[in-house]
């Protein structure tokens, strides 16, 4: 019990409502709290739309385990059983214990709505990733099931994104996953960091850059992790070097490390990874190696935990190969990316194996890492850096035999993006410039910061521990689910 006469009028005011609204809420004897399964004929509350006696009222009837004790594996017809049951159970919750609240008092129970909406969204997420990998289409028929869920603006929003997502990664129809978006109205009244994070992915390549930058700073203040906050401060870090001011680029990667670094808990992976991440590109553009080993020294020690998967393991070893090649310690590096390929292969790997050769000048390694037999191996995305990485060596070495058809195959693999597409012009023409002889001053000034902007902005977040932690980085759960889709075929 609560001593009342310690409190002040106002908290005794306040503890007076609130106990009236309790009381309206559960009645006085609370008998308005009836934990009531739904009737076995009617449809299950996780949309699948089946019975809810044929579907989730084995796992939520109380008798067997609890669902959050249930093993996960949601490329199996359990996992989903599962999924299905989390959300059947959730549901259930918020009817027995949050809707006699709204009834009560809507203002007073808004937290808890909140609550619901943004737990249940992280199970519908979970969810969807279930129907993808066990080959089901009819996701978005439950999300039309699920509509009358709860009762809030913010959850029809919620439902939109998901659809949205659906349509963007599965059927592969970005247009109308942007259109969905945006019939959600003016998105600078949307105050769900995750939507414009979608937004920003999927107007990527037709936004502006200026809008891309207000999207990308409303992500930051909205959002209420500092990992986020910081990820999207690499982000617009790279919108401005991308279209060269590199003034600036530098300035707000930097005030983005040092606002949020110390809200990152040391136990948050993905937090710290970003974190590495920030002062490695930070070092590099800022030429200041102080970061480089800061980011050393954090990437060491997230490998030196448990429960690293051989993939996430190799990825830090790369990350960290990457750092010591800043620092223009190639023995170093070639060291880690081979133990990385030795865990797990990747064609990255060649790209940073040609990148290691041309470090310690060994053109002729360097040539026959990146020679046009390996090309069409080479993903997109890696190409165009292999190939650079080819025509530099040449240049280097001033050898004119292979410059053309490098120099060709180079224009072939700009990326589509249009600022990016910009950024490998620069970078053709700079090279084109100093095999003639003639010099370019501007751009030939600022290599490393320009060097590291075509790789995907994706790559560096693939480690994100949590699959489905929607909202947090769409790039990360694409490459998930890809690569799920992929080992299934
Ligand atoms: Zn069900």
């Amino acid at each position: 019990m609560v001593d009342t006469h310690s409190l002040t009028d106002d908290q005794q005011l306040e503890l007076l409502r609130l106990n009236s609204i309790m009381r309206r809420a559960v009645g006085h004897d609370g008998s308005k709290f009836k934990r009531e399964l739904p009737n076995k004929e009617s449809s299950c509350p996780c949309g699948s739309g089946q019975t809810f006696g044929k579907c989730c009222a084995r796992l939520v009837d109380g008798k067997g385990p609890p669902i959050s004790e249930q093993p996960y594996a949601p490329a199996t017809r359990e996992g989903l059983e599962v999924s299905r049951a989390a959300l059947t159970q959730y549901r259930l919750w918020h009817r027995w214990h949050t809707q006699p609240f709204v009834q009560a008092d809507p203002d007073a129970a808004a937290p808890m709505v909140r609550i619901d909406v943004d737990a249940m969204s992280d199970l519908v997420a979970r969810l969807m990733g279930c129907y993808i990998k066990n080959g089901l289409s009819d996701f978005p028929l439950v999300l039309a099931r699920l509509r009358d869920a709860i009762e809030s603006k913010r959850w029809t929003q919620k439902l939109e994104y998901h659809r949205a997502f659906w349509m963007s990664f599965v059927e592969e129809k970005d247009d109308q996953a942007l259109t969905i978006l945006e019939n959600l109205g003016d998105h600078r009244e949307i105050d769900d960091p995750a939507i414009l994070q979608l937004i920003l992915e999927l107007q990527s390549r037709s936004a502006g850059f200026a809008e891309r930058v207000t999207l990308i700073q409303r992500i930051i203040v909205l959002s209420d992790s500092a990992a986020v906050k910081l990820r999207y401060s690499i982000n617009l870090f790279l919108q401005y070097a991308a279209v060269g001011d590199d003034t600036e680029a530098i300035s707000v990667l930097k005030s983005g490390i040092e606002k949020h670094r110390s809200h990152i808990p040391l136990d948050d992976v993905y937090g710290q990874h970003t974190l590495a991440k920030a002062l490695s590109f930070l070092g590099s553009a800022d030429n200041n190696p102080a970061f480089v080993e800061q980011s050393i020294t954090i990437l060491q020690e997230l490998q030196s935990r448990p429960d690293w998967t051989p993939a996430g393991q190799a990825a830090l070893l790369r990350d960290e190969a990457e750092c010591f090649m800043e620092l223009q310690n190639w023995d170093q590096a070639d060291a880690l990316i081979k133990r990385a390929h030795e865990l797990d292969p990747i064609p990255y790997d060649q790209v940073l194996r040609a990148q290691s050769a041309l470090g310690h000048r060994d053109y002729t390694l360097c040539l026959e890492v990146t020679k046009p037999e390996v090309w069409n191996e080479m993903p997109a995305a890696n190409l165009f850096d292999l190939l650079e990485i080819r025509a530099r060596c040449l240049v280097m070495s001033n050898r004119q035999d292979f410059m053309e058809e490098t120099i060709t195959a180079l224009r072939a693999a700009r990326p589509s993006e249009p600022s990016l597409k910009e950024r490998a012009d620069a970078r053709i023409m700079e090279m084109l410039a100093r095999l003639r002889g003639t010099e370019i001053t501007r751009s030939s000034n600022k290599p490393r910061l320009f060097g590291r902007l075509l790789r995907p902005i994706s790559e560096f977040l693939i480690l994100e521990p949590s699959v489905f932690g929607f909202g947090v980085n769409v790039n990360a759960i694409l490459s998930r689910m890809s690569d799920q889709k992929d080992r299934k075929e």
